[in-house]
């Protein structure tokens, strides 16, 4: 397959411009693309690019609102809500962010219920701006069933990713991003697409069998958990984190309020920010945590989560990134 090698800049324009002759407005159309722009940077490309065509398809179908203005309001001192309006999570993540982190900062701890939006991008980089603020951040989301509980057949949770980004100080945060299935559905997409097996554990087919052949999982298949019952408590407590606190909707719920056009269903998310500088160890938190990862570092074989990501930006920023030739094909050809 050939590569076209476009620069950071011009992937953002290309998402901008497609996006904005497909319904977006200015300022959701610059707001999505900010997170593939980043996701281009740091190698991460199964929430790049690639994923323009599941964006562009909500619009024409008319799922998402592509001019949604997010509504933000302070439920309580410590919880802030977004009311996303129907649009693409971004938007109302940017516009929500210092509305949670003051209510952090005032109260040592606070919470961000998102409502009502499509998101379709990774955790990480809601996560890491706010990281790098000095706060502790989580996030969760859900999605549509696509990972089978622990011992059944059939799929309820969503792909149910988790993310936690701990401050650095002058160095940028540890941020770990997963999904509680075995792989994110993206990669197993990826796989896919570019005919690759997958490792054993990853998923079964619609027989309900172990298989490692990515289109038979996407196809009437499923994804199995990370780590067994293990992943699979953690993807149910998202759900109940996600869906049951804001009362937007479980996994299996949005399976039938989704019209399957390829693109995200409507949901919610939550973000938790901590002061770290509140938790009775205000002078040493910083230097102590350092100690940890000091120690990780210097273990053969061992890296922090995240520095795969970071090791990339400063080559793909002056370099640029490449992506198959058919998806530039397939994203100029929603520039008409
Ligand atoms: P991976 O399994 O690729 O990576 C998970 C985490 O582990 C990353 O933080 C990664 O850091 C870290 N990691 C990987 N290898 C190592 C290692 N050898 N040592 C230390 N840390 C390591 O991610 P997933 O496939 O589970 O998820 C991919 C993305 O999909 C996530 O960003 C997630 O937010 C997104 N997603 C989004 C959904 C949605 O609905 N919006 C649904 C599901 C997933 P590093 O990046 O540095 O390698």
């Amino acid at each position: 397959m050939s590569d076209v090698l476009l620069t950071l800049d011009e992937v953002h324009k290309l998402v901008v411009d497609a996006l904005r002759a497909n319904g977006c407005n200015s300022e959701n159309a610059a707001a999505v693309a900010d997170t593939i722009r980043a996701a281009e940077r740091d190698n991460c490309a199964s929430h790049g690019i690639f994923r323009l065509p599941g964006y562009i398809a909500s619009l024409q179908s008319g799922k998402v609102n592509g001019a949604a203005s997010p509504v933000v309001r302070q439920l309580s001192p410590g919880v802030i809500q977004a009311d996303g309006g129907g649009g693409f999570a971004p938007l109302a993540l940017q516009q929500s962010r210092s509305a949670l982190a003051e209510a952090a900062r005032n109260n040592g701890i606070a919470a961000l219920a998102l409502i009502n939006v499509h998101h379709f991008a990774a955790l990480w980089a809601e996560v890491e701006p706010l990281a790098a603020s000095g706060l502790v951040t989580m996030a969760f989301t859900t999605y549509k069933p696509a990972v089978v509980p622990f011992g059944a057949k059939d799929p309820l949770y969503g792909t149910n990713p988790m993310c936690f980004g701990w401050p650095r100080g002058d160095k940028p945060p540890m941020v770990f991003d997963q999904a509680s299935a075995a792989m994110a559905r993206g990669e197993v997409m990826i796989a896919a697409r570019d005919g690759e097996m997958l490792p054993p554990g990853v998923g079964i087919d619609s027989d309900g069998l172990p298989t490692t052949n990515p289109s038979e999982i996407l196809d009437g298949g499923a994804l199995l958990a990370f780590g067994g019952h293990k992943g699979s408590a953690i993807a149910l407590m998202i759900e109940l984190l996600v869906a049951g606190l804001t009362g937007q909707d479980f996994s299996f719920e949005a399976a039938v309020t989704d019209n399957n056009d390829g693109g995200p269903p409507n949901g919610g998310e939550l973000m938790l920010a901590i002061d770290p500088s509140r938790f009775g160890d205000s002078e040493g938190w910083l230097a102590h945590a350092e100690t940890l990862f000091e120690k990780l570092n210097v273990m053969e074989g061992a890296r922090l989560p995240g520095d795969r990501r970071y090791s990339s930006r400063e080559e793909n920023e002056a370099n640029g990134i490449s992506i198959p030739a058919s998806l530039h094909e397939t994203c100029k050809g929603f520039l008409t």
